[in-house]
């Protein structure tokens, strides 16, 4: 009787997994081409996937000539940037973008979320679960028209992976600004001098410990948001340190 009812649940999961196949087809979830077992992505798009380099700044986080000795730049070391570190999980570009505009376009996670699996290694070696992310904050307005706080989400999904905590409302965005992709360097930086700031009651009432603070924000191009909002942090007295999920080749000189 066992075994036969045993054999009836193994039938019926097979079952199952067909009809989940026909229903929702394995496929890339970058360019969508069909694959022969859910879970991964195509050889195209994986060939095109670039973490960032390990080898880098550990000030601004641009990648180092390989076999330079770990340590500053040469540009960091003649500047003090508001953050200890900067850290990335992928170079912007290729299926990397795609996923990105996927998400903040269409609201498809899907493909991100595959990107922040196939990085959790990486994710619990830069942050420990004693360490506070803050999302780097949106414009009101934007918010509310989009429905949508993408870093708020990724600073989530980072504390879910490593165990540490996470937080929205500790900085805050000071009235509405043009969307910052749209602005030239200079623009952006004149336009985010003033626009961020610590919302400092309600630091206070949270009572967080945390000896080291994450800003997370999804896409670091000039570097000009996360120089400025690390800045505003330093009112909190703890180390700040930057962590975007994807970085322009270039890695953005922040002046
Ligand atoms: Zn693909
Ligand atoms: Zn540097």
């Amino acid at each position: 009787m066992l075994v036969g009812m045993r054999h009836l649940s193994t039938l019926c999961a097979a079952g199952v997994n067909r009809l989940r196949y026909f229903l929702f087809p394995p496929a890339c979830p970058f360019c969508q081409r069909p694959l022969p077992e859910q879970g991964g992505c195509c050889v195209c798009c994986h060939e095109q996937i670039h973490p960032w380099p390990q080898e880098h700044c550990q000030q601004c986080g641009i990648p180092l000539p390989s076999g330079m000795a770990p340590g500053p730049c040469g540009r960091c070391l003649r500047r003090r940037l508001p953050m200890q570190c900067s850290e990335s999980l992928f170079v912007y570009s290729g299926p990397v973008r795609q996923a990105v505009l996927q998400w903040k376009l269409q609201g498809r996670d899907h493909a991100v979320r595959w990107l922040l699996a196939v990085a959790r290694a990486r994710i619990q070696g830069i942050i420990a679960p004693a360490d506070l992310l803050l999302s780097v904050p949106m414009p009101i307005g934007r918010m509310r028209s989009s429905g949508q706080h993408h870093a708020a989400s990724l600073a989530r999904w980072l504390a879910e992976i490593s165990g540490a905590a996470w937080d929205w409302r500790v900085l805050r965005r000071r009235g509405s600004q043009p969307r910052q992709s749209a602005l030239s360097g200079i623009e952006r930086r004149r336009n985010l001098r003033k626009a961020f700031a610590v919302d400092a009651d309600y630091w206070a009432s949270a009572g967080y410990q945390a000896k080291r603070i994450w800003l997370v924000d999804d896409i670091q191009t000039t570097g000009a948001t996360v120089y400025h909002a690390a800045r505003a942090l330093q009112r909190l007295q703890r180390p700040v340190c930057t962590l975007t999920l994807a970085r322009t080749p270039d890695g953005g000189s922040y002046d």
